[in-house]
């Protein structure tokens, strides 16, 4: 849906202001530094990835639209009930989406761009990758459509994730309080992008941070463990297409010596 990326976009430029502020309080407040190169990279992948969604939109509405077609039963859009067990859904299905990412390398590949800047920042919250219709992150919201959920719906509470997380993206944020308990907050967030050994594969909800309490994938920041930030094998390159092609490279790579199909599976869909 086109108009979803306009939003998108609308939405990156009225974040300006608060990212131009956490410029000025890692510098002046913190004295944490800031890498203004990192943070047009991650401003050029962010660009590159709405043009990208954009150009992929019509494809997935397509599928989306056809399962909805086949969906038995469809549950109300005006009724605040559909709201509530639709969000809890969409969350859910982004756990799993989310925690597959980071477990099969075929998803990992479009993945890892989010998490190469070595700095916490909110402009790394836009760093994300351009092959997501290659890697199949859409098949996971698929069974909500079937189940009767709106397309709409679910592109909607999708969305507002999505929005939701920039926030995540930043040091200038500590705990916070209660909150911590349901929700994915800055402080679960940092560790979700540690490379740290220690923090590795946890933390992987979206609005929510109940799901890895359920399934036993929360971590707690702490003090004695500072997070170090980027991949755990960090990327030769810098320049915005090493970046987004990087783990695609590896894993062709990977191919490239393995022997017999078991090899090959493993190279494509085992752990990264
Ligand atoms: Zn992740
Ligand atoms: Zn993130």
């Amino acid at each position: 849906m086109p108009t979803g990326h306009l939003r998108v976009l609308f939405f990156l430029l009225a974040s300006l202001p608060l990212a131009l502020l956490e410029w000025w309080w890692r510098r002046r407040v913190a004295r944490l530094g800031y890498d203004g190169k990192a943070a047009l990279t991650s401003l050029a992948i962010g660009v590159g990835h709405v043009l990208s969604a954009l150009l992929t939109a019509a494809a997935i509405a397509a599928i989306y639209a056809l399962a909805w077609r086949l969906a038995p039963h469809h549950w109300p859009l005006r009724d605040w009930r559909t709201w509530l067990a639709g969000f809890i859904a969409v969350e859910l299905a982004y756990y799993g989406y989310h925690r597959a990412s980071h477990t099969v390398r075929w998803m990992w590949a479009t993945h890892a761009v989010h998490h190469t800047p070595e700095e916490f920042t909110l402009f790394a919250a836009i760093r994300l990758g351009w092959t997501h219709l290659l890697s199949l992150g859409w098949l996971f919201y698929l069974p909500l459509v079937v189940a009767g959920f709106d397309p709409r719906l679910v592109g909607a509470l999708l969305a507002f994730d999505l929005h939701y997380q920039f926030f995540l993206h930043t040091e200038a944020v500590g705990r916070l309080g209660p909150l911590e308990y349901a929700l994915n907050t800055p402080a679960h967030h940092r560790v979700h992008h540690a490379s740290n050994p220690a923090y590795l594969d946890c933390n992987y909800g979206g609005v929510l941070i109940v799901f890895d309490r359920l399934f036993g994938t929360l971590r707690e920041e702490r003090a004695d463990e500072p997070v170090r930030y980027g991949l755990a094998h960090p990327l030769p390159s810098r320049r915005p297409a090493a970046i987004v092609f990087g783990e695609w490279r590896r894993l062709l790579d990977a191919l490239h010596v393995a022997h017999g199909p078991r090899e090959t599976l493993t190279a494509l869909f085992g752990r990264p």
